[in-house]
């Protein structure tokens, strides 16, 4: 594995307190330079912008109103990136900021653009650190339950870019025979091959107070992946140098394969 795509969900960034989690972005950070260092092309795909900005307004709760959520994600946006951009400069990594939108990937010739510039980064070994812009779209805002906090954003990611892995990070071990926070029953699915509808019907709906994609977007960017031959492992992000073990091979989480 060469060319990874990371993807890591405001579960996974944020404390239950609204907070930036500083101890997973630094330990994500740490990470991802290791990974770099070792000669490995690396995407990071994150979420966090709404989350960081309900932060610095001090919000507890989510507005339904999406002009306020746009501009939530304008003043959170900036601030995550600081805090990319401190921690990994600590391990002496250099990072990029990549913002797009869905039109922005359907259309070929603003595509190619975006194609070339994140090969280029690529290849001066900086890290493109990938958000929606929601400043200018309200896709994944707007329809929470299609395009979901990133998750397809980042499966788009990694098919166009040929990356040969997608890690996504969430708050959860993998995908469940059911949700476990509601049937103590379910039980972890080690590896799938196809997403079918039995599978989108175990998801559930949408998730946390910071309005999350659930496990339904999950599925669906899942669902790309293997319809493009390519691999995807969905783990547990509370502690992002879970990478290291699923780069080294172990049975961590779902392998969608
Ligand atoms: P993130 O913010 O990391 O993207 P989400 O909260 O959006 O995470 O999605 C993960 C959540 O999906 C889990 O915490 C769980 O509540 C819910 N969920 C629903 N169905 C399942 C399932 N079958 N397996 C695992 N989690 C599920």
């Amino acid at each position: 594995v060469s060319r990874i795509v990371v993807k890591i969900g405001t579960s996974s960034l944020m404390h239950s307190n609204g907070k930036l989690n500083l101890q997973a972005i630094d330990q994500l950070s740490y990470t991802l330079t290791g990974l770099v260092n070792e000669g490995k092309q690396v995407i990071l795909v994150s979420s966090g912008a709404i989350g960081a900005g309900m932060g610095q307004l001090g919000l507890t709760t989510r507005p339904e109103e999406i002009p306020k959520q746009q501009a939530l994600a304008a003043i959170g946006q900036s601030e995550l990136m600081t805090v990319y951009q401190q921690r990994f400069a600590t391990y002496g990594q250099k990072i990029s900021q990549v913002l797009l939108t869905h039109d922005v990937l359907d259309y070929p010739q603003s595509r190619e653009y975006v194609h070339n510039t994140i090969e280029q980064l690529l290849n001066w070994g900086i890290i493109p650190v990938v958000n929606e812009n929601d400043t200018v779209a309200v896709d994944e805002l707007d329809h929470r339950t299609t395009f979901g906090d990133n998750d397809q954003l980042s499966a788009i990611v990694a098919v166009r870019s040929h990356a040969d892995l997608l890690i996504m990070l969430s708050d959860i071990d993998g995908f469940y025979t059911g949700n476990p926070h509601k049937d103590r029953h379910a039980q972890l699915i080690k590896e799938l091959h196809q997403v079918t509808d039995d599978s989108l019907k175990r998801a559930g709906g949408a998730g946390t107070v910071f309005g999350t994609g659930g496990m339904a977007t999950k599925l669906k960017a899942a669902a790309n992946i293997l319809n493009h031959n390519q691999m995807m492992v969905l783990a547990n992000g509370a502690n992002p140098s879970i990478i290291f073990n699923i780069m080294n091979g172990e049975e961590i989480g779902t392998l969608f394969i």
